[in-house]
């Protein structure tokens, strides 16, 4: 089996999910005691949201390639980024690799393709929401992608850092990122990407009755397939 150089730690909420996930899926389908081979490089949070809060993207891509290619010599023969925000660092991590990174707009993308979904609402920090780099990533996938207006992007946006990445699960912010959802004008969208890696903490398919794409589930998959294709 190969191995995956996972990067988490943004936050350890969801990475643990993703330990979890890709093990589940290699367990069920290679049987027996089987589980992923990963190595991962786990981030203090504190120092990256930081970076992130204050603009400081060039230190924090410096940091996520510094671990990138920690993993890489360490033996990882994929890199999963577990978080959507810092996939920001793609494109200058990829520079430095000489093994693929597996995007999670990829797989996001793949699954809203499958679903013959071209328009989507999209969830996530507000850097995710507001900058370009995920949009893109997935407009160059021919999908178009709609977001909250600013004020609900910023309850959004609290929930994530004050709650869920700090492990906190309130059924009132869940209530109000439903009835966020349900006004959003949603413009022809027909889905609803969770481009956070710790909204489905919070937010299930269940609580919606339109199509849900779980980029922590969905990304967990492509690193699983990763592992199983290659063996
Ligand atoms: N895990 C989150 C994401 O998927 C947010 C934390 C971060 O800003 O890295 O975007």
């Amino acid at each position: 089996m190969k191995t995956l150089g996972l990067i988490g730690g943004l936050s350890w909420e969801s990475t643990a999910d993703y330990y979890r996930l890709i093990n589940t899926i290699i367990q069920k389908r290679l049987g027996g005691l089987h589980s992923a081979k990963c190595l991962m490089y786990s981030f203090d949070f504190q120092e990256i949201a930081v970076l992130q809060h204050e603009g400081k993207w060039k230190q924090a891509a410096e940091a996520m390639i510094d671990a990138a290619v920690k993993l890489e010599t360490a033996g990882a023969d994929a890199i999963v980024i577990c978080s959507n925000t810092m996939h920001k660092a793609a494109d200058d991590m990829e520079q430095h690799l000489s093994v693929p990174l597996l995007h999670i707009g990829d797989a996001a993308a793949a699954s809203m393709k499958e679903q013959g979904i071209s328009t989507a609402v999209l969830l996530g920090t507000a850097f995710t929401m507001e900058q370009n780099f995920y949009k893109k990533r997935l407009e160059h996938s021919g999908l178009t992608v709609v977001t909250p207006i600013a004020e609900e992007r910023n309850i959004i946006h609290s929930v994530i850092f004050d709650e869920l990445c700090r492990g906190i699960i309130k059924e009132e912010s869940k209530e109000r990122i439903l009835s966020i959802i349900k006004g959003v004008n949603t413009a022809g969208a027909a889905g609803i990407i969770l481009g956070c890696t710790e909204l489905p903490m919070l937010i299930k398919p269940e609580d919606l009755d339109i199509p849900v794409f779980d980029t922590t589930q969905l990304h967990s998959k492509l690193a699983a397939d990763f592992l199983l294709n290659n063996i």
